[in-house]
């Protein structure tokens, strides 16, 4: 399930693409004029925006062209009415991912959502660095660096570590990191999830026993702070 943003002033275009992209299973967010939606875009941070040209307050590629010089890279795919040629290479220079005439049908659009939607999550994968305070981590090449300098992980660590990395500032139930990180044939304990966490903080905080991105929740289990 992805969340989609979908902006659209025509009423009866908007609850089809409401109807069809919730049927597909989505959770849709609606917009009928600009200003919302670059507000909304901000604020929901959407896996996806439909983005209609031709809007109330504001246009569809100013909307566009706001939100990439204000460094959002979400995938944009822009609605267009037929003809309107000069949109569509202006939409795709403003930075919009794909761009559809209408009248168009509903499993077009979907095709092209799908395809967007595995374009970016591809470019996600690949792009697995991340830093906090004053470590370094390349997820591809399984590398960590705290001051440049290389830290060994076990790769239960390393696990563990990149669950945190792909859920920051969420509380993470320990039972959650048993899940997702031991087997489940041979469960550990709970304080096992303890341990490692402790290892981690070792490792890569600055001051082990005052950590600042392996958090502990009292009673609920742990959080991963960025910065
Ligand atoms: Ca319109």
């Amino acid at each position: 399930m992805s969340k989609v943003l979908i902006v659209e002033d025509e009423h009866a275009m908007s609850v089809a693409l409401k109807d069809g992209f919730e049927f597909e299973g989505h959770d849709v967010t609606m917009a009928a004029d600009g200003e919302t939606a670059l507000r909304l875009a901000k604020e929901l941070m959407p896996d996806l925006i439909i983005l209609d040209v031709m809007l109330p307050k504001m246009n569809g590629l100013d909307v566009c062209k706001q939100l990439r010089s204000d460094g959002y890279d979400l995938p944009i795919i822009m609605l267009s009415a037929r003809g309107q040629e000069i949109d569509k290479v202006l939409g795709l220079k403003l930075g919009a991912d794909d761009y559809i005439t209408k009248p168009f049908s509903f499993m077009e659009l979907i095709a092209r959502v799908e395809a967007v939607l595995r374009r970016t999550s591809a470019n996600k994968a690949q792009q697995k660095t991340v830093s906090f305070g004053s470590v370094k981590i390349d997820l591809a090449k399984h590398e960590v660096r705290k001051n440049d300098q290389l830290v060994e992980l076990s790769s239960r660590e390393l696990r563990l570590l990149t669950y945190f990395i792909e859920h920051p500032g969420e509380v993470i139930e320990r039972d959650t990191l048993l899940d997702a990180v031991w087997d489940h044939d041979n469960p550990p304990l709970t304080r096992t999830v303890d341990m490692h966490v402790a290892k981690l903080r070792k490792k890569l905080e600055d001051q082990p026993s005052n950590p600042k991105h392996f958090i502990t929740v009292h009673r609920l289990g742990y959080k991963f702070v960025i910065d």
